[in-house]
């Protein structure tokens, strides 16, 4: 005798809505999703007992007449997907036709809706998936829908939400999401009967500051570019207002948000030595790629995507954040009023940069012009500097001087800026290496080579690293038997124990285990950056001091070691007045 049975309808459902109905946040997307596609103006979210008790969203969206809301809240109904191949040109959020019958075989579901053509609404209650109660309603063009009694047939997972904070807290970054992709919309949020958030539509900048605070207007940066696969457009925060929580990321592709670490690293990346160790920045980046090239039919909750190519979009992503933040340093710079002959090896190496971006997209030949309106800028803010520099010379005259054997303290334009002097040399070093490292060219030849001998497993280390060392400047070759000799040093290096460095160096591999070579030589130089310097003495003269502070601005990264620690710090006037 047959086994097999076909499970029925209500226990199918509520199977499926395990996958979508996790949580009552869960519940708030999909709703709010529902609103957006219903193409709503206004849209007001209000929840009791953090959602466990009740669900309300109210739209001013194109609503549904009668036959609509009979069908809605059937498996596998939406208005958003006809045939197979609408799959690939997906402008809705929701598609999938999932939500409202996912949520009826798990809650009670009360619908009243009006669409502009019918005279009357009609209104619909829902239980276990059948229908309890069906009636008209004197309801305006648009949607209520009400969800109560979240998971009363399914108590293991009632018993499994979170504490009211938590799940609100869900509730709250799931609207947060919504409000961050549609700001044109105006959102309201209640809770408890007080409003939480009540955003009017704006721009997105108008949208960030609302949300988080208006403090963030000073604190992110607005960050765009246009490639032939790719739009990206969005803010990132300053490196410095970085925080130690990472919640503050959002990355939306099409205008839904996913969740991505590949995307996440590129970004990431692009923050590399300018951030302290452990701290992440803020980021709302919207990504326009074509439909077709994007596949966001991988899980019914749809915040994970597929990319066509993504090895293309994690470039593009990355390059263009780090144009972002140079840009941004560039301008801090020019603040400073700081030598400007920093300033034009700076435009060359952004130069340099821009043309790497350009490779990067390789479908693109075209100039980009508002990239190169930014350089017109930035030349003529570099003259107007410059000219003024002339008339006043006493301004950058002005000396430093040293602070105990650490610090240096300088004037510069109307701060105090306070560089720990051997941080800069980390910098300064690493930069300047980095710049010429694989040419081979760097090397001063030494009086007395020095012999290594190492025992077999770190001589197998060393030999895998040997042309990484190389790529420094170091002379070095095999003498012999688990040996090597170091005929000479990179150049323009100061106190040097080479001994100590190799072993070094294969005390860092042994640590990191990095198979990617240009990975393995960053970790190298850092280490080698941190352990030699240009200058040696403690006590420093004026041109050194000079000397050290023009050439950390000339760097691309003048704030930050190789490994993230601060090079130095501003006072500004209030915060010295403060003091006091
Ligand atoms: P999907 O959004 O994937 O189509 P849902 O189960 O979320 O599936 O919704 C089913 C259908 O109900 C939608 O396709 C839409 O036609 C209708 N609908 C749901 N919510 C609303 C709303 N707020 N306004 C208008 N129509 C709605
Ligand atoms: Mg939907």
């Amino acid at each position: 005798m047959s086994k097999i049975q076909l499970l029925p309808k209500a226990v199918a459902n509520q199977i499926a809505a395990g996958e979508v109905i996790q949580r009552p946040a869960s519940i708030v997307k999909e709703l709010i999703e529902n609103s957006i596609d219903a193409n709503a103006k206004n849209i007001k979210l209000i929840v009791k007992d953090a959602g466990k008790e009740s669900i309300t969203v109210i739209d001013d969206g194109m609503g549904m007449d009668k036959e609509d809301i009979k069908k809605c809240f059937l498996r596998h109904s939406t208005s958003k997907l006809k045939v197979a191949e609408d799959l690939y040109k997906i402008k809705t959020m929701g598609f999938r036709g999932e939500a409202l019958s996912s949520i009826s075989s798990v809650a009670e579901l009360r619908i009243k809706s009006k669409t502009k053509t019918c005279k009357i609404g009609n209104e619909i209650i829902i239980k276990n998936s059948k229908v309890l109660n069906e009636k008209k309603s004197d309801i305006q063009c648009g949607t209520i829908l009400n969800i109560k009694n979240l998971f009363f047939n399914v108590p293991a997972r009632r018993n499994f939400l979170k504490s009211n904070k938590v799940e609100l807290r869900h509730i709250f970054d799931e609207f947060i999401k919504s409000a961050l992709s549609n700001h044109n919309v105006n959102f309201i949020l209640v809770n408890e009967e007080a409003e939480v958030f009540k955003l009017k539509e704006s721009n997105l900048k108008r949208r960030i500051i609302s949300i988080f605070n208006k403090n963030y207007e000073k604190k992110i940066i607005e960050c765009k570019d246009k490639f032939e696969s790719i739009r990206i457009k969005g803010y990132i925060g300053k490196p410095e207002n970085s925080k130690k929580t990472r919640g503050e990321q959002f990355i939306f592709v099409n205008n839904r948000f996913i969740k991505n670490n590949y995307i996440n690293h590129a970004i990431i990346k692009s923050y590399e030595g300018l951030i302290e160790e452990k701290k992440y920045p803020f980021y709302i980046l919207f990504l326009d790629i074509d439909t077709s090239k994007v596949d966001i039919n991988i899980h019914p909750t749809k915040t994970e995507i597929k990319f066509d190519d993504d090895k293309l979009i994690y470039s593009l992503v990355n390059s263009t954040i780090k144009k972002t933040i140079d840009k941004y340093n560039i301008s801090q710079s020019i603040n400073f009023n700081v030598d400007v002959n920093f300033l034009k090896e700076v435009v060359k190496n952004y130069d340099n940069k821009n043309n790497e971006a350009r490779d990067i997209d390789r479908n693109i030949s075209k100039k980009r012009k508002d990239w190169d309106e930014i350089f017109e800028n930035i030349k003529s803010e570099n003259k107007a500097n410059f000219i003024f520099e002339e008339e006043d010379k006493t301004k950058n005259n002005i000396k430093p001087v040293q602070f105990l054997d650490k610090f240096i303290f300088k004037q510069l334009g109307e701060k105090l800026l306070v560089f720990n002097h051997k941080n800069c040399q980390q910098r300064i070093i690493y930069e300047k290496f980095k710049k010429n490292i694989n040419k081979y060219t760097n090397t001063q030849q030494s009086l007395f080579p020095q012999y290594i001998e190492l025992n077999k497993s770190d001589f197998e280390i060393l030999k895998t690293i040997m042309d990484d060392i190389k790529s420094i400047g170091f002379d070095i070759n095999y003498f012999g038997k688990n040996s090597v000799v170091i005929n000479g040093i990179p150049a323009g290096i100061n106190d040097i124990n080479e001994i100590d460095l190799i072993e070094g160096f294969i005390e860092e591999t042994k640590k990191n285990n990095n198979d990617l070579v240009s990975e393995r030589r960053n970790q190298i130089l850092k280490y080698f950056a941190s352990k030699v310097k240009i200058i040696n003495n403690k006590v420093l003269s004026e041109s050194e001091m000079n000397l050290i502070i023009d050439k950390l601005f000339a760097c691309e990264n003048p704030k930050f070691t190789p490994e993230g620690k601060q090079n130095y710090i501003e006072l500004g006037i209030e915060k010295v007045e403060n003091l006091f």
